[in-house]
């Protein structure tokens, strides 16, 4: 019988033989059947890691020095890279498409011995909050199945929930790592922008678009992430700021500062249980030696706007390059021009999310409206990052709700788009301002799902932040 802990423990067991990467491999491929119907992974490389965890339980017993991340097993989100194996950012115009090589994330991952067992179902092109908008259908929350797992990254969610892998990789450009993991009852850190190479993760809206980690407990995220994140020559938004070994320096005794927004704890959106949740939290932190202040935060209503509207406007000219001719779908309809080529491919290889988006981001770059809508929503951006670089000269955290409500339920919401962009709400402050930001599992509603406490810290302050992050769910 095998059993997840944590990567430490793992190690513990493989070195004093009482269990082999073999045995780990077999246990998640088990697993990863007993779940299928979750629709978590799109493929699974069973072949494959079957075979690595034969040769690393061979190295090891050699005697050999082990990686950090010696067989260690970790799903992928299907926008991130890996070479010679299928990648569609879970979209029919790059079904079948085969990455010609690995994101930077995850040649670290592979230099340290970890084991990629397979892709993970995502909303197409990572738009959206459920995972309901996939070309290989909807993911089920493990937890309730009548529920959505959350989106963008619900098969990295439910991967790590159900036990299909010890660790996953999402990505998130506006809350895509913490929502799922909220509504899953996992960990999800989003990093600071700039921390972990974006070299290799196909791309919604760069200036905000992160690699995210998702997992069980604090160490091992901390991990992946020392192993993951630093410069990369692929990639000129990537930080040089050297990278601290956070998996090893995650004690501290030090009293801290919190800031909250009364305006955001008290919005008519908000689920009162989480409200409360969120409130009650603040008292036992005050108790517990730190200091805890409300502080103004008058820009809740228009970051929403402001992120659908940079992140749609990206996205355009992102995904102008999926235009039948350089990768996946092409239109096979006969004798028709290129325009015509173009619009066909495009119309029939994008699901009905992607097409919005694509949409509304080319309107708001239009000559006529540039400046009505693209150029004030940078402003709001500017302003949101004035004000949160004030607070954090005071604070050394953010804490927030991660989603105004718990994971709702299959469909609930794919008939109001707007309804569910504004679900948003807590989540795209981060992208917004490039700051990082986790979703720690602390708490469960009466409807008997659990739901997070979102913290955030100050740009490449990391180290704090799973710091606290560790101490707030040693209290649980
Ligand atoms: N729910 C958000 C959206 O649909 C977040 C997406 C993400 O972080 N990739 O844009």
């Amino acid at each position: 019988m095998f059993e997840f802990t944590s990567i430490e423990q793992y190690h513990a067991q493989l070195q004093e033989g009482n269990v082999t990467c073999l045995l780990a491999v077999e246990h998640y491929l088990k697993r990863i059947d007993e779940t299928k119907h979750l629709n978590a992974f799109i493929e699974v490389y069973t072949h494959e890691v079957l075979q690595k965890a034969k040769e690393l339980d061979e190295k090891r017993k050699a005697g050999l020095p082990i990686g950090k991340l010696h067989g260690v097993v970790i799903g992928l989100k299907d926008v991130i890279c890996y070479k010679d194996h299928n990648i569609s950012a879970s979209s029919n115009i790059l079904k079948k498409f085969t990455s010609i090589y690995s994101a930077t994330a995850v040649e670290r991952l592979l230099a340290e011995e970890a084991i990629i067992i397979g892709n993970l179902n995502c909303d197409e092109f990572a738009m959206g909050s459920t995972n309901e908008n996939s070309a290989y259908g909807k993911v089920l929350n493990a937890l309730d199945e009548t529920r959505v797992p959350g989106g963008s990254s619900g098969g990295s969610a439910v991967a790590v929930q159900a036990g299909c892998c010890m660790v996953s990789l999402g990505s998130d450009t506006g809350g895509s790592v913490r929502q799922p993991a909220d509504f899953c009852g996992i960990i999800g850190l989003k990093p600071t922008y700039g921390r972990i190479s974006r070299y290799g993760l196909i791309a919604y809206a760069s200036s905000f678009d992160q690699i995210g980690i998702l997992g069980n407990n604090i160490p091992d995220v901390a991990l992946l992430l020392e192993v993951m994140a630093g410069a990369d020559e692929f990639d000129s938004t990537v930080s040089h700021k050297e990278v601290p070994a956070y998996s090893k320096e995650l004690s501290t005794e030090k009293k801290y500062r919190f800031a909250y927004f009364e305006t955001a704890l008290s919005h008519p959106g908000l689920d009162p249980e989480i409200s409360a949740a969120i409130k009650k939290k603040i008292e036992l932190i005050k108790q517990e030696g730190h200091i805890v202040e409300a502080v103004d935060f008058e820009l809740l209503d228009y970051i929403v706007p402001a992120y659908y509207v940079l992140t749609t406007a990206e996205a355009s000219s992102n995904l102008s390059r999926f235009d039948g001719v350089k990768y996946g779908y092409r239109s096979t309809a006969p004798g028709v021009e290129l325009t015509e080529f173009y619009k066909q491919s495009r119309s029939v290889g994008f699901g009905k999310e992607v097409k919005r988006r694509i949409m509304l981001g080319t309107f708001v770059l239009s000559a006529g409206f540039y400046d009505a809508y693209f150029t004030r929503a940078q402003k709001v951006r500017n302003l949101l990052k004035d004000n949160i670089e004030l607070i954090f000269n005071e604070f050394d955290f953010i804490l927030l709700p991660n989603s105004p409500v718990p994971a709702f339920k299959a469909g609930e919401k794919m008939d109001d788009p707007i309804a569910m962009y504004l679900a948003d709400i807590y989540t795209v402050m981060a992208n917004l301002a490039g700051i990082p930001a986790i979703s720690l599992p602390l708490f469960k509603h009466s409807i008997n799902m659990p739901f997070g406490l979102q913290v955030m810290s100050n740009r490449f302050d990391e180290l704090s932040l799973l710091r606290i992050s560790h101490l707030l769910m040693a209290v649980k």
